[in-house]
């Protein structure tokens, strides 16, 4: 088994279902007490959304090009960035390693194409549903046809992250707004709708929608799992 390097903390909340569910992915393949060997580097994330929010995404580049360092020192065979957002910086981060990123929207990407997913919608935070790093590489790398909500809605998904989940807060009320706008973007004619965030999956889940949903925490994390077992 491959030593898994994971690079979280963003926000620790999700950081927390990763290592459940690489942990449970082992222990079905392989059964009995099998557990995921990995690392953990978690930065603290308060510094880190200021710099996105003012746009210095060259000094948050210094804080994980370290912390990816970091994790390869302590034994990763490859690297797990546990933040859609974040893959903003993966040419940084995979320049100041030897070890390989194994990327979250690619994962996800595969994932809608063996699905036979044409057409998808696209929630995460503004920075992933409007920069080219997310959307563009889906279009461009995989050939899918990305739809995001409009401004007004792009902002109600993006502060629902940062000003609630990211901080633990699931609010019944942020659910229906979710469920509206991908219930929206389904009407556009989105094939499926990408939680393209990785706390998302704690606020709304397939049992809420019949728009079939890609939890991109779910997918990085099973392919996180196939890659350390070499399947
Ligand atoms: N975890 C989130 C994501 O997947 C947002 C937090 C961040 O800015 O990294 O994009």
């Amino acid at each position: 088994m491959k030593t898994i390097g994971l690079l979280g903390g963003m926000s620790w909340e999700s950081t927390a279902d990763y290592y459940r569910e690489i942990n449970q992915g082992v222990a079905r393949a392989l059964g009995g007490l099998h557990s995921a060997e990995l690392v953990m580097y978690s930065v603290d994330f308060e510094p880190i959304e200021k710099l996105q929010h003012q746009g210095d995404w060259e000094g948050a580049g210094r804080i994980l090009t370290d912390a990816a360092r970091r994790v390869q020192a302590a034994g990763a065979d490859f690297l797990v960035l546990c933040t859609n957002t974040m893959h903003k910086l993966a040419d940084d981060i995979t320049g100041s390693v030897d070890i390989p990123l194994l990327h979250i929207a690619d994962a996800t990407a595969k994932e809608l194409t063996s699905h036979g997913v044409g057409t998808v919608g696209l929630l995460g935070t503004a920075f992933t549903m409007e920069q080219d790093f997310y959307r563009g590489r889906l279009e461009t790398q995989f050939g899918l046809t990305v739809i995001v909500p409009d401004v007004a809605d792009r902002k109600i998904v993006h502060d629902i992250i940062y000003r609630e989940l990211c901080l633990g807060s699931v609010e019944a009320g942020s659910r229906a707004e979710y469920l509206r706008i991908i219930s929206g973007l389904a009407a556009q004619g989105a094939q499926a709708v990408i939680l393209g965030c990785t706390e998302i999956g704690l606020l709304v889940s397939q049992k809420d929608t019949d728009v079939p949903l890609f939890d991109t925490t779910r997918i990085h994390a099973r392919h996180a799992v196939s890659m350390a077992l070499g399947r």
